[in-house]
């Protein structure tokens, strides 16, 4: 019989609540499992560390952190397993029975695989991996592998030659590729021409045997892999942040160790190791070694992503990895490490010429400031000045105007006239033409003055004024002589031209009304002229002649011109 809905129903909201918490449980514990482990060390664990190869000088820096203790200080228990055939890094990492290892190129040829890697520190600045061929064979390049038997570790899977073929332009079919045999004899027997070998390993042989030889290097070629690369899965990184940092840091500082210490390691390697090889073949590999992890002149384990870049590419151009990867995750990120000890002076020095330098640029500021602002002050205090300047001399220009000016007509007074008519008679003399004084009076002013008032008087002298100027010419000097007395002096007119004017001037006039207010007022006046040279040769002369003739005109019965002594 098939249970009930109501007793086993997923739907139910009792079971449905049940399941709610125990998957926020879950939950919540996948999401603390990585924050649980974060802050710890194991130290009850066990670290595995998967290396390529048997022991030997090549893993030294591993030797050194466990011997030394850097692995047990950073509450690591950390065990080394030697490489083999069956045992390969990338292969135990996968599987999980070795936590980090040290792999070459295929550390990260699987990773654009798509396998799971991080890549924790590159040992070796260049790859070790080349190949030896016999002085005899006479081959020295990659075109003389043409035709010749190649034993290649990994077959054509070895990017780094298939590449060094390709960019000398030689097409890897062309070579016979054999799978190699790890039987160094083969090469010295000449069942191969050419045989691919670690720099650090097979050369001593060749050298003990006193056989001549030639490397052939990819690195020569445009092909630089990293080599001897510490790494680490995505799990391990994941879920034991702190863990693989301690495992770099601890390895790292192993490496400074041994590569300060190479005889120390050797000794252990023969000692402990009980590894194959002779000290004097572990010294020919430390000093191989030495040369491909450069220590003097790149920091251990350093990693550089354009590096990692041609190396992808040149998977890419020996077909190995499709287009489009990505390098994302791949190279962990750097843990900031520790500054040489020059760089702290040297920063504080930079810091403290920084400042010396901004306090000189400060004071120059200031200074610069403060002569711009004295700048601005001179230039106000001098626009003050100027200000001033030509307001006196406005002033000045003013009462100069106002001295030699009539308040009530405008006209130059008789002051200027006397002055100017000395310069006026001088410069007719020197430039030999006649020069007319007029004196004109008004008749019977003061009757006008009785019958309509000062004010009204005031505005028939104005209205002579204005009558005056209006009709000078430019040069003609316009001038009330004193009460209801005026002389204008006109230059350059003859005689009989003076006498057409002055005329002209006196009917106008006569027939002129002055208004003021709804008076409407006729005043004539009398004029007598005198002429230079005709009349008179000086000023005086000029205005008694002139005032003769006008005392002849007022008797004659006014309104009329009079001329001459
Ligand atoms: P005439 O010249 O025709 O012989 O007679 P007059 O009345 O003009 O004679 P006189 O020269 O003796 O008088 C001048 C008068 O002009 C005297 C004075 O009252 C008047 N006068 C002088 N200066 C001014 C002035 O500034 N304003 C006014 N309203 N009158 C003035
Ligand atoms: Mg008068
Ligand atoms: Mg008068």
């Amino acid at each position: 019989m098939g249970p009930t809905m109501d007793a086993v129903s997923p739907f139910a909201p009792r079971t449905l609540c049940f399941y709610g918490v125990r998957v926020w449980l879950l939950m919540l514990w996948v999401w603390a499992l990585p924050w649980a482990h974060a802050g710890q060390n194991p130290a009850g664990d066990v670290v595995n560390v998967q290396l390529r190869w048997h022991h030997q000088f090549q893993f030294a820096g591993y030797y050194a952190a466990l011997e030394k203790g850097f692995y047990r200080d950073e509450g690591l228990t950390v065990r080394l397993h030697a490489g083999a055939p069956d045992r390969q890094p990338v292969d135990e990492v996968l599987a999980g029975r070795a936590q980090y290892a040290e792999g070459n190129s295929e550390v990260l040829l699987q990773r654009l695989l798509g396998k799971p890697l991080v890549a924790m520190a590159a040992i070796f600045q260049h790859s070790p991996s080349v190949l030896l061929v016999r002085r005899d064979s006479g081959i020295a390049s990659p075109h003389d592998l043409i035709g010749k038997k190649v034993m290649l570790m990994n077959g054509v899977g070895d990017a780094d030659f298939i590449s060094m073929l390709q960019n000398e332009g030689v097409a890897p079919h062309r070579l016979t590729v054999l799978p190699s045999s790890f039987n160094f004899d083969d090469l010295l027997t000449g069942k191969v021409d050419a045989f691919n070998s670690y720099l650090t390993n097979e050369p001593y042989y060749l050298q003990q045997k006193g056989i001549d030889y030639t490397v052939i290097n990819p690195r020569n070629y445009r092909v630089d892999f990293y080599s001897d690369i510490l790494f680490t899965s995505e799990n391990e990184l994941r879920n034991n942040p702190a863990r693989v940092e301690a495992m770099r840091r601890a390895t790292l500082k192993g490496w400074r160790y041994a590569m300060d210490h190479p005889a120390e390691i050797i000794d252990l390697l023969l000692n402990k190791y009980q590894v194959e090889k002779t000290r004097a073949h572990l010294e020919f590999e430390a000093n191989a070694v030495r040369e491909l992890i450069l220590p003097d002149l790149v920091e251990i384990g350093h990693m550089n992503q354009g590096r990692w870049e041609h190396m992808a590419q040149t998977f890419l151009k020996a077909g190995m990895v499709q287009a489009g990867f990505s390098l994302d995750g791949f190279m962990m990120d750097s843990a900031p490490q520790p500054l040489p000890s020059w760089v702290l002076p040297a920063l504080m020095g930079a810091l403290g010429v920084s400042v010396m330098a901004l306090g000189a640029v400060w004071w120059v500021y200031r200074v610069n400031r403060q002569l711009v602002v004295a700048d601005n002050e001179l230039r106000a205090v001098n626009q003050a000045l100027q200000a001033s300047l030509s307001e006196n001399m406005g002033l000045q220009s003013l009462l100069q105007e106002k001295a030699i000016r009539d308040a009530l007509t405008g006209l130059y007074n008789r002051r200027y006239l006397d002055e100017m008519l000395e310069r006026e008679l001088a410069r007719a003399k020197r430039e030999g033409y006649p020069l007319s004084v007029a004196m004109l009076d008004l008749d019977h002013f003061k009757a006008v003055n009785d019958t309509y008032g000062h004010l009204a008087g005031d505005e028939v002298l104005k209205n002579l004024a204005r009558y005056l100027q209006a009709s000078a010419r430019e040069g003609d000097i316009s001038c009330r002589f004193g009460g209801e007395e005026f002389v204008m002096v006109l230059p350059g007119l003859t005689v009989a031209d003076a006498c057409r004017r002055l005329e002209q001037w006196r009917t106008d006039f006569a027939g002129a009304v002055t208004r003021h207010g709804t008076l409407e007022i006729r005043v004539t006046m009398s004029i007598g002229l005198a002429v230079f040279p005709d009349h008179a040769a000086s000023v005086e002369g000029l205005l008694q002649c002139a005032d003769k003739a006008l005392y002849r005109a007022k008797n004659a019965g006014r309104n009329r011109l009079e001329v001459g002594a």
